[in-house]
């Protein structure tokens, strides 16, 4: 591939495209996935050498059995992680699509992350269907803490400690070995039933359930469009795909309406 001015016209066009499609749509959805978050210095984990998972085999540590297992292991690997993805700051790809939701051209994002970065940005309905690390619950009583309470919650094993009842203090992400929270998930299945237009941002839409969102929309004859660097599953089936950098990408759409 020729990052020559073809390459750039083409990019052009098809932000332009992607543009008419939001116009000509009555109900607009976005889907996001790890790409979106990577400008905000969150790498992808699937990204070679880059990482969550360089050094860790996920099924020892972010496992749900793992959790009960060995919790002081479970948190020594997601304490420092949570600190750092707290500290995080949205991108302008995030705030473009809080500048659609505002213009009243965006109905809701769905999107796979943990990090809160779409409502950080200002994007008020937020579907997160892998859950968030807004907050931690405790496993016994469900009593609920704020990210910023978790750090105190730590006993000298390391281990978030509930403040009602001692029980353990989980993170409320799904972790590997859980099902996806129900209501989220129907919650995203409506959206995607009812829209138009779903605008998959910065997912290889490989992981399930979440995968299967575009056929949803797509039975229910809505279009899809694609900003994401890589294929997809669902290449061949997008009105159109954008395949440059998420925040150029996304700013030259944009820049179009
Ligand atoms: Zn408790």
């Amino acid at each position: 591939m020729s990052p020559q001015p073809a390459a750039h016209s083409t990019q052009s066009d098809a932000a332009g495209r992607l543009a008419g499609l939001i116009r000509d749509a009555d109900s607009v959805v976005a889907l996001t996935g790890a790409g979106i978050s990577v400008p905000s210095g969150i790498p992808d984990f699937r990204t070679p050498g880059k990482g969550l998972w360089e050094n860790v085999d996920p099924m020892e540590v972010a496992h749900i059995d793992a959790f009960h297992r060995d919790t002081a292991r479970f948190w020594q690997f997601y304490r420092p992680r949570f600190a750092d993805l707290g500290s995080k700051e949205p991108n302008p790809a995030h705030a473009a699509l809080a500048e659609l939701e505002a213009r009243g051209l965006l109905r809701a994002v769905i999107t796979q992350n943990i990090d809160r970065l779409h409502r950080k940005s200002g994007s008020t309905r937020v579907i997160e269907v892998h859950g968030s690390i807004e907050t931690s619950s405790c496993t016994t009583c469900g009593s609920s803490y704020p990210l910023e309470r978790v750090e105190a919650l730590f006993d000298e094993d390391g281990v978030a400690t509930c403040g009602c009842c001692m029980g353990k203090v989980k993170p409320d992400v799904v972790l590997f070995g859980e099902f996806l929270p129900e209501a989220p998930m129907a919650d995203a299945h409506d959206l995607c039933a009812s829209c138009d237009l779903l605008i998959c941002v910065g997912s290889s839409l490989e992981v399930y359930p979440v995968a299967g969102l575009p056929s949803v929309a797509l039975n229910n004859g809505a279009r899809l469009a694609i900003v994401t660097q890589g294929p997809t599953p669902y290449d061949r089936d997008a009105t159109v795909k954008l395949e440059g950098d998420v925040v150029d990408e996304l700013r030259a759409v944009l820049a179009a309406l």
